[in-house]
């Protein structure tokens, strides 16, 4: 018996990067795998074998996560497709970033809609399925940015924080119904995201880390397969820090 024998799975943000890693852990550990993508159309088709690969059922779907009707509409497909969702992960995330001075309201809107708005409507969606089946796990994607604060994202840390109250009120609510509801901080982890950073902010990230390297995005998987799995039905409303001990 697997980790996460036959439970359904649901990943938003899964074409590449943490998403990617996540679905390719679960499908290890036995688990079917629903995934999202938007603009990696190729990347999201690609994935489908990836997974496949494991044995499992899997299915990727083009769905953008900021979008209240379509997320309904997704978790619709999911469970015609899949019977149920017995664990959502809200990954998917972007970064518009800037110092406030020079930031515009597009930036900041288009953050918080995709990295805050995504987590309530995909919450929202799946909860009523989760209290049906009398349990679920949902794993929210937050970011050490989030707790810390990070010049030059405002935006990013402010959707980032507003995961973690999210996260926190969801699980108050919904613990009697045997829903469980946790966060993930990850701090530096090597994707296509932080390739975007110079070389120089790099070192100067890696220097602060007390495990004195990034992170990979398999070592964030992990921690979700952990969230995800009946080895953390005692664990709610808690965000676990994923970061090499940075600002320990
Ligand atoms: P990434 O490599 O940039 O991947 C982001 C993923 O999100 C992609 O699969 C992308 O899909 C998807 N996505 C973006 N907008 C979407 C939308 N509106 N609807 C559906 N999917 C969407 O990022 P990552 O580094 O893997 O980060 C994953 C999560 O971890 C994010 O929430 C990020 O904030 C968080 N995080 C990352 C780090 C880090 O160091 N990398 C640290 C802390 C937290 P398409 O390519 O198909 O558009």
């Amino acid at each position: 018996m697997q980790l996460v024998q036959d439970k359904v799975v649901l990943v938003t943000g899964a074409s590449r990067g943490i998403g990617r890693a996540i679905a390719n852990q679960f499908a290890k550990a036995g688990a079917q795998v629903a995934f999202t993508y938007l603009s990696s159309v190729e990347k999201g088709e690609a994935l489908v074998k990836e997974l496949e690969a494991y044995g499992i059922k899997a299915k990727g779907y083009r769905s953008d996560a900021s979008l209240f009707d379509a997320a309904e509409e997704l978790v619709n497909a999911v469970i015609a497709d899949f019977g149920q969702i017995d664990i959502l992960i809200n990954n998917a995330g972007i970064t518009r970033d800037g110092l406030l001075m020079r930031m515009s309201e597009e930036q900041w809107d288009e953050v918080i809609q995709v990295n805050l708005k995504s987590v309530f409507n995909l919450t929202k969606a799946v909860i009523k399925p989760m209290m049906k089946a009398k349990s679920g796990s949902i794993i929210n994607m937050t970011s050490v940015v989030g707790v810390k604060g990070n010049a030059g994202q405002a935006n990013y840390a402010a959707s980032k924080a507003g995961i973690i109250g999210f996260t926190k009120s969801v699980a108050l609510e919904l613990g009697s119904r045997n829903i469980r509801c946790n966060a993930i901080a990850p701090g530096f982890i090597e994707t296509e995201m932080t390739g975007e950073l110079n070389e120089a902010a790099i070192e100067e990230w890696k220097k602060a880390i007390p495990l004195k390297r990034g992170g990979e995005a398999s070592e964030v998987a992990d921690v979700c397969l952990f969230l995800g799995s009946d080895l953390s039905t005692y664990v709610t409303g808690q965000t676990i820090h994923v970061n090499g001990g940075l600002y320990t």
